[in-house]
């Protein structure tokens, strides 16, 4: 006798719920879906204790006749696929026959469902993979799955469970993910007796996102959309300055299948890159149609993950409609009301001077002069630049006007004007300026170092991190005890800046992790290498930063500040009351 045997399927199929359920999340995923498939127009779910006591779901979907109440539980029994064929293109989100079996092996479940054509329902019961027991029930068209005892059999899944709050946290996680993948079905999620959560089921994903982020998120995103070769994209993303501090709220969905992916992600933080703040996440609800043939969703257990036959297509579907949305969305000034008295701009009346006056005026100043509307295209670049390595970006023509108020420069694009804010910019430009030359510093030597005079702690920090400081140009050296000797700076920073620049250093070290030190000190450095608002560019210089912000699509400096600010024709045509 040989030594090999084939397990009895109730061993199968532990093993087996083993992959598809490994928590109450991943039970409650297969249920909702199932609820999809089944064309519900609402999906109940309820948790008591993280789903660990008690799981439910219930909707108003086609149902199941007896039979097939009894055969759902059967492993590999599906009513979605049929041949080997139907793999190639799947249009439902289960195909596998599997959950349902895996579920029943680990937990005690209770079926109640009618399909609307029949008079009465059927309940099954099963403990452990054994049906127990099955009868007639009177109940609703759809269909109620009650899991009770997740893992009851299975201890050492159990240990591996987290706490309540955090199982609840992730079956809500699912809820959400299933709610804005189909807007038109209105999904209610209940934990330990309390609604968290509803969806109106309105068709509507604006409305869908209301309910999930709340009402201010949901002012604050731009609509994506974008097409290419047979796949389109719409959605919505945040505007950046609705970020998060992880991903988790980056949603995407291709054919309404909730998906991991980190091609979709890189593409879309790509896109974000010179507009958020670094360690912040720009979040989306953004949705694939394509074509079911150009992806395969049977390489993922909870078919979290899919494959994309053109990963570099669904690439570019996100990057260029998020980057055209960041475009159109420079943030608009905000206003006083007209009723109100307009106070009079803040400004150093000796740094107010016409724009025309400070240097050399642009081409396409002295064009318009003579009543030419000169819309200036993209030119060569003197000043350093940092481009996008992915798609080049032209921009939509404008014309520079000048600078006023000692820090603002003027814009003309389109129907609309610009200002832009000449140390936010600047403060960007040089930071990732510095970014891409770290390693190859751009330092001046102090002819005699400055000595700086610091709190004890903020020496020692600094010394510690005497390697990263040195990579951005700045050496430092203990001076007695409580002092610090600078030998050179960081290329751009006044010698007058330095105990400035060291005293802002320590502190971002300090409140950094070790992985974020890098940008920390970036930030500081660059901070203190911009120009201060009043400190004037040469028209040429205030062109480049112009040049700059309008190719690049620069929107905030590194603290998240905007750079620009969009004033409509039309918003200045309602101040004139025309
Ligand atoms: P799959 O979804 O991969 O087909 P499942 O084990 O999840 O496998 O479900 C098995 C079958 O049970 C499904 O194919 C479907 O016919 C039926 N079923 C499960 N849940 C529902 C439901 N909520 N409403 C109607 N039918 C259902
Ligand atoms: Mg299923």
């Amino acid at each position: 006798m040989g030594k090999i045997q084939t397990l009895p399927p109730l061993v199968s199929d532990l093993i087996a719920a083993g992959e598809v359920v490994e928590r109450p999340a991943a039970a409650a995923k297969e249920l909702i879906e199932n609820a999809i498939d089944a064309g519900a127009t609402i999906v109940i779910t309820e948790i008591a204790r993280g789903g660990t006591a008690l799981l439910r779901v219930t909707d108003d979907g086609a149902g199941m006749s007896p039979d097939d109440a009894q055969r759902a539980f059967l492993r590999h029994a599906t009513s979605k696929i049929r041949t080997a064929e139907d793999l190639r293109a799947i249009k439902t989100l289960g195909f596998r026959g599997e959950a349902l079996a895996a579920i029943s092996a680990v937990s005690r479940v209770t079926l109640t469902t009618r399909e609307v054509s029949a008079e009465m329902g059927t309940a099954v019961e099963i403990e452990g993979g054994t049906v127990i027991d099955t009868h007639e029930a009177g109940c609703p068209a759809g269909t109620t799955i009650v899991i009770r005892d997740l893992f009851f059999n299975t201890p050492a899944r159990q240990k591996f469970l987290k706490k309540d709050n955090t199982e609840a946290a992730q079956v809500q996680g699912v809820v959400v993910r299933a709610a804005q993948s189909r807007p038109d079905i209105s999904f209610v999620f209940i934990a330990d007796g309390r609604e968290v959560l509803r969806t109106p089921g309105s068709g509507d994903l604006l409305d869908c996102l209301r309910n999930l982020w709340g009402r201010d998120a949901a002012k604050t995103v731009m609509k994506l959309s974008s097409g290419r070769e047979g796949c389109t994209l719409s959605g919505y993303a945040g505007k950046p300055e609705l970020t998060r501090g992880s991903r988790n709220q980056q949603n995407f969905f291709v054919n309404g299948r909730p998906i991991r992916s980190g091609a979709l992600s890189t593409a879309l933080e790509n896109a974000f890159k010179h507009s958020v703040t670094v360690g912040r996440y720009p979040v989306c609800s953004l949705h694939v149609k394509m074509p079911e043939e150009l992806y395969d969703v049977n390489v993922h257990p909870s078919k979290l993950e899919v494959k994309f036959v053109y990963e570099r297509t669904m690439y570019e579907l996100v990057y260029a409609a998020a980057r055209d949305a960041l475009m159109g969305d420079l943030p608009a000034p905000e206003y006083v009301p007209a009723a109100l008295p307009v106070a009079p701009p803040k400004a150093e009346p000796a740094e107010y001077k016409p724009a025309a006056q400070t240097g050399p005026a642009p081409v396409s100043y002295a064009q318009t002069q003579m009543g030419v509307v000169a819309m200036e295209s993209p030119k060569e670049e003197t000043a350093p630049r940092m481009k996008t390595a992915e798609t080049p970006q032209i921009a939509e023509p404008y014309r520079y006007v000048g600078e006023v108020l000692g820090g603002y420069l003027i814009v003309e694009q389109g129907d609309a004007i610009l200002l832009i804010d000449k140390h936010a910019a600047h403060e960007r430009f040089l930071f990732d300026r510095l970014k891409a030359n770290a390693g190859a510093p751009m330092e001046q030597t102090l002819i005699t170092p400055v000595i700086v005079k610091l709190a004890a702690e903020d020496c020692d920090i600094l010394g510690e991190n005497e390697e990263l400081l040195h990579s951005f140009g700045l050496s430092v050296d203990l001076f007695g005890a409580n002092s610090l000797a600078v030998r050179s700076l960081p290329d751009g920073v006044a010698a007058d800046d330095a105990a400035a620049l060291l005293s802002e250093l320590a502190e971002r070290l300090r409140s950094s992790r070790a992985d974020d030190r890098r940008d920390a000190v970036l930030q500081g450095v660059a901070c203190k290498a911009a120009v201060k608002v009043g400190r004037r560019f040469s028209a040429e210089e205030a062109l480049q930063v112009v040049r700059w912000v309008m190719e690049d699509g620069i929107r905030n400096c590194p603290h998240g500040r905007p750079v620009a600010v969009k004033l409509p024709l039309s918003e200045i045509a309602r101040r004139f009351l025309r």
